[in-house]
C-alpha cells in the first residue's frame, strides 16, 4: 500500500476513533482504502479485517454504519444518481436518482435481525442469526450503485462485509459511491472497508471473487450467465436473476387502472427493472378498449409498420446461438429515441410506446428493457395465462394481472410459479411502493430467498440450556 499524508490521517484518525471508544481494535492494514481496490485478494483481505473489526462490535455500531450508507444515499442522490446516468447512459435520471433515495430509506437494516426461542421441561434453545463473513456481489449495470447501496445495508446489518464486482459499464459510480460510504464510516465507527469494490471488473476478477478461500457466500445480481456461473461455483450463492414479467388483462379489469399502471410500472427507468411490466396478454374481448385507455392515459401507439421498423433496429443477434438480445442503442433508452427508431417523431417527455403485436415478435419473448410494450390479443382469460406463463420462460420471476375476478386471480398465480405476482398494481407496488411489504433490489428466485434481508445472509446457530430457565416450568 502507498503510504501518504492521507493515509497516515485515516490511520491516526482511526486509532483516536477507537480511544475515543474505549475499543481495543488495532488499526487495519489497509485503512484508507477506502474500499476501492485494484486487486480481488487485497481487497477480500482488506473486507476480512473490516469483517474482524466489526464482530467485536454491537448492534448499535451496525446501525450506526448503515445510518452513514441511508445518510450519503438519500442527501447525496442528486450528484451519484447523476453519475450513474452519465456513465451507464441509461435508464431516466430521475428515477435514478429515486432508486438511491428509495434504496437508503428503505433498505431493509438491523431491524430486520430477530431470534428465535423454543422454551419446555428440557429448558431454553435460542437460534440467533449469525453472520457468514465476507460476501462475493456481482451487480447489474442496470442498478449500478443502487444494487450495492441495498446489499451492503443488508449485509452489514447481519454483520458481513463485502466484496462487490460491479458491472464494467457502472464501475466508476459503484467505486465512487463504496468511497464515499466507507469514508464516512471510517470517520465515525473507525472501520474502514466494509465494502470493498473492484475498480476495473472483469469476467476474470469475477471468477476469482467465485474462487476465493476467503469468500463465505456469493450473491449475484444479473442475467443469466452471471446466475449460471455463480450456481456453478461451488459455493453457496444467493442468485437474483433474469426475468420477463407479463401481465394479463381480463374483461373485468378497470382498463385505466390497467393503463396507468402498465405506464408507472413499464416506462420507470426506461423499462430497466427486473420486475418491470415487459409484455401484455389482453383478453378479446376488452382488447381495443385496453389499447385506447394507453392513450387515455398519456402512452403513445405506434402502427403496424412503426412496429415492424423498429423492431428490426431493436434487436441483434448474439451468441453462437444467434439468439436475439435488445441492441444497445435501444436498450433503456427513451421512448423518443425508440420512436425515431420506428420512423416517427413524439414529444420528449413520453413515457411508454406501445402497440399491437403478435406473440412471435422479440418484444415478447425477449427481455427487452425497453420503453415499448407489446400488447398480445389473446381468445379468453385461461389462453392468456398460458401465453404468459410460456413468455416467462420459467424463470419464476414476477407476473402481474389486471382483474376483478379472483377465480382468474388465483388460477394465475398457481400456474405462474412466481416470488413476485401483483394484482392491480405497477410492478414496484409488490416491493412496497404503492404496496404492503419491503423492498430490495435483489431478489432471489432460483435460489428460493425472494426478496433479500439482512437474514437471507446470516447463518443460523442455537444456543441450548438444558434443564433450566423455563421461568414457566413446574417447580423441581
Ligand atoms: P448482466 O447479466 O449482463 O450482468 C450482471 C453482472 O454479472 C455484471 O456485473 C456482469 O459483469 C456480471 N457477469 C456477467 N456474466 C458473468 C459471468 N459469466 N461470470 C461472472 N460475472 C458475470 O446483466 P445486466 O445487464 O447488468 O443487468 C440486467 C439483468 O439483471 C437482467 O437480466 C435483469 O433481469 C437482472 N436483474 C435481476 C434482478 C433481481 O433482483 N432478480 C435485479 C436487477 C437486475
Amino acid at each position: 500500500m502507498e503510504i501518504n499524508e492521507a493515509v497516515i490521517r485515516d490511520v491516526v484518525a482511526q486509532v483516536l476513533a477507537e480511544v475515543e471508544r474505549g475499543t481495543t481494535v488495532s488499526p487495519s492494514s489497509y485503512a484508507g482504502r477506502h474500499g476501492v481496490f485494484q486487486d480481488v485478494d487485497q481487497a477480500v483481505a482488506a473486507a476480512r479485517e473490516a469483517f474482524d473489526q466489526l464482530s467485536r462490535r454491537g448492534m448499535e455500531d451496525r446501525k450506526r454504519i448503515i445510518d452513514h450508507i441511508r445518510r450519503i444515499s438519500i442527501d447525496e442522490c442528486v450528484e451519484l444518481g447523476t453519475m450513474e446516468m452519465e456513465e451507464t447512459k441509461i435508464g431516466r435520471l430521475e428515477h435514478k436518482i429515486e432508486k438511491l433515495k428509495t434504496l437508503g430509506e428503505r433498505a431493509p437494516g438491523v431491524e430486520f435481525m430477530r431470534s428465535e426461542v423454543y422454551s419446555g421441561d428440557r429448558g431454553l434453545a435460542i437460534i440467533e442469526h449469525a453472520p457468514f463473513g465476507v460476501i462475493g456481489a456481482i451487480t447489474p449495470v442496470t442498478h449500478s450503485l443502487p444494487t450495492i447501496t441495498g446489499n451492503a445495508v443488508s449485509m452489514i446489518a447481519a454483520g458481513n462485509t463485502v466484496v462487490v464486482n460491479p458491472h464494467p459499464a457502472g464501475k466508476r459510480v459503484a467505486a465512487e459511491g463504496v468511497r464515499r460510504f466507507n469514508e464516512a464510516i471510517a470517520r465515525d465507527v473507525g472501520i474502514d472497508n466494509l465494502i470493498c469494490v473492484i475498480a476495473e471488473p472483469t469476467l476474470e476478477s469475477a471468477a476469482a471473487i467465485f474462487s476465493h478461500a476467503d469468500i463465505a457466500l456469493i450473491c449475484v445480481t444479473g442475467g443469466p450467465a452471471v446466475a449460471r456461473a455463480a450456481l456453478n461455483s461451488g459455493k453457496r450463492a444467493i442468485v437474483a436473476g433474469p426475468g420477463n414479467p407479463p401481465v394479463v388483462v381480463d374483461e373485468t379489469a378497470d382498463l385505466d387502472n390497467a393503463a396507468r399502471c402498465i405506464i408507472q410500472g413499464g416506462a420507470y427507468d426506461n423499462n430497466l427493472l427486473c420486475i418491470a411490466e415487459k409484455e401484455v396478454f389482453v383478453v378479446d374481448h376488452v382488447f381495443d378498449r385496453m389499447l385506447q385507455a394507453m392513450e387515455r392515459a398519456g402512452a403513445v401507439r405506434l402502427s403496424p409498420n412503426e412496429i415492424a421498423q423498429l423492431t428490426r433496429n431493436a434487436f441483434t443477434e448474439v451468441g453462437q446461438d444467434k439468439h436475439l438480445a435488445p441492441a444497445k442503442e435501444f436498450l433503456g433508452q427513451d421512448a423518443a429515441v425508440l420512436a425515431r427508431g420506428a420512423g416517427r417523431n413524439v414529444p420528449s417527455d413520453t413515457e411508454l410506446l406501445f402497440g399491437e403485436t403478435d406473440e412471435a415478435n422479440p418484444f415478447v419473448s425477449v427481455e427487452q428493457m425497453m420503453p415499448f410494450i407489446p400488447f398480445v390479443r389473446c381468445r379468453d382469460a385461461d389462453h392468456a395465462i398460458a401465453r404468459a406463463k410460456h413468455f416467462e420462460h420459467g424463470f419464476g420471476h414476477t407476473a402481474m394481472i389486471h382483474s376483478h375476478n379472483v377465480k382468474n386471480m388465483t388460477k394465475m398465480g398457481k400456474i405462474m410459479d412466481t416470488t413476485l405476482f401483483v394484482k392491480n398494481g405497477p410492478c414496484m407496488a409488490s416491493l412496497g411502493l404503492g404496496g404492503e411489504g419491503y423492498l430490495s433490489f435483489s431478489i432471489a428466485g432460483p435460489t428460493g430467498e425472494g426478496v433479500t434481508t439482512p437474514l437471507t445472509f446470516s447463518r443460523e446457530r442455537r444456543c441450548s440450556m438444558i434443564d433450566d430457565l423455563w421461568i414457566l416450568g413446574k417447580p423441581k
